[in-house]
C-alpha cells in the first residue's frame, strides 16, 4: 500500500492527507486497531482526550516497528480546559497518557463560544508550541467569527482546522476563509458517520462501480483530491485497509464536480459549533 500523500503547514510541517480516527473506540480496543492501522500503512492518528484512548493509542504506538517520528499523531484540549493553566496541564497529561515526549499537533477540540474562553485556551496553545510540547497547534469546530477572533487577537494562524466535512455538508465559506490564512482543512465524519444515505448516494456509487471501488472509497478520493486531510474511522479490519486504498484511486474533474453538486444546505450531521452546549 502506498504511504499517504502529505500537505504543508503554514508553519513548514507535514500532515499525510489520509489519517485513521478514533472516536467511540475504547481504550483496549484502541491499541489493537491504532496497531492494524499503523501495520496497514496510516502514518497519521487522530485521539483526543475525550475519547478516553490515549493509552491504547500510546500502546500500539510503542508496539508498532514504525519510527515514532515517521506516525504524526494528534490529541486535543476538552471544553473544561479552557483556562491557561488547565490547558497546559491538560497537554502535559495527554502527553504522559500516550507516552510521547512531544504531539505533532494539538487542537482546541471546541470553541465553546458562551464560554467565552478559546483566546485564553489559543494563547495556552501558543504557549505549548513555543515550549515544545507540540509541533503544530490548530482549532477545531471553531465558528467562521471565533476563527478571526483568535487570529486577530493574536497574530497566530492555526496550522488547521478540524470540521465536520463531507459531500453533504462541504463547508464552503469556512474553506475559503481557510484559503485566505493558509489553514489547512481536516474533515471529521470524512464518510457522514452512518447518519445519512451518503454511502448509498447513487452519483457515488455510480462513480464505484465505474471504477471498480467502494463508495467509501469515492469520497475519501474526494477529499484527498480537494487537499482536505480525512481521518476516517473503523474498527473493520477489511474496512482499515480499504479505505487506506482509496490513495489508489484518482477521480475525474467530471467526477469531482458531480461530488461537488451533492453539497446540501441542511447537510451537517453533528454538532453546531454555534450552538450553545447545555
Ligand atoms: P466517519 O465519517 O469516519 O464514519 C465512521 C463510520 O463509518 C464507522 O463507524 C463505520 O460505521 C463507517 N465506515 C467506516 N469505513 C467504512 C467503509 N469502508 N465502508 C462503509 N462504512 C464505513 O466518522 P467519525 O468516526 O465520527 O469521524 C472520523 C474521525 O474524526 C473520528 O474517529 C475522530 O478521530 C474525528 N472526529 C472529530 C470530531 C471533532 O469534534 N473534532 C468529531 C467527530 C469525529
Amino acid at each position: 500500500m502506498p504511504l499517504s500523500p502529505t500537505v504543508t503547514f503554514h508553519d513548514g510541517h507535514r500532515i499525510p492527507l489520509l489519517g485513521y480516527g478514533v472516536f467511540k473506540v475504547d481504550d483496549d480496543r484502541a491499541a489493537d486497531v491504532v496497531g492494524q492501522a499503523l501495520a496497514a500503512g496510516y502514518r497519521q492518528v487522530d485521539t483526543a482526550r475525550l475519547y478516553g484512548n490515549e493509552e491504547g493509542v500510546g500502546r500500539a504506538l510503542r508496539a508498532s516497528s514504525v519510527p515514532r517520528e515517521e506516525v504524526f499523531v494528534t490529541t486535543k484540549l476538552w471544553n473544561d480546559e479552557h483556562a491557561f493553566d488547565a490547558a497546559i496541564a491538560a497537554c502535559e497529561a495527554s502527553l504522559d497518557r500516550l507516552g510521547l515526549e512531544q504531539l505533532d499537533l494539538y487542537l482546541i477540540h471546541w470553541a465553546v463560544p458562551e464560554q467565552g474562553r478559546y483566546v485564553e485556551a489559543w494563547r495556552a496553545l501558543i504557549a505549548l508550541r513555543e515550549r515544545g510540547l507540540t509541533r503544530s497547534i490548530g482549532v477545531s469546530n471553531f465558528p467562521l467569527a471565533e476563527l478571526e477572533e483568535i487570529i486577530a487577537a493574536t497574530a497566530v494562524v492555526p496550522a488547521i482546522h478540524q470540521i465536520e466535512l463531507h459531500p453533504y455538508f462541504q463547508q464552503r465559506e469556512l474553506r475559503a476563509a481557510h484559503a485566505q490564512h493558509g489553514i489547512v482543512t481536516q474533515a471529521w465524519g470524512p464518510l457522514g458517520q452512518g447518519k445519512s444515505d451518503l454511502l448509498e448516494n447513487p452519483v457515488i456509487t455510480g462513480i464505484a462501480e465505474a471504477h471498480g471501488a467502494s463508495a467509501a472509497q469515492v469520497v475519501l478520493a474526494w477529499h484527498r483530491a480537494h487537499e482536505i486531510v480525512a481521518i476516517p474511522k473503523s474498527v473493520t479490519p477489511a474496512r482499515i485497509v480499504e479505505n487506506l486504498a482509496s490513495l489508489e484511486l484518482s477521480l475525474t474533474r467530471g467526477e469531482l464536480a458531480a461530488i461537488d453538486a451533492l453539497d446540501r444546505p441542511d447537510g451537517r450531521g453533528g454538532r453546531d459549533p454555534g450552538r450553545p452546549w447545555g
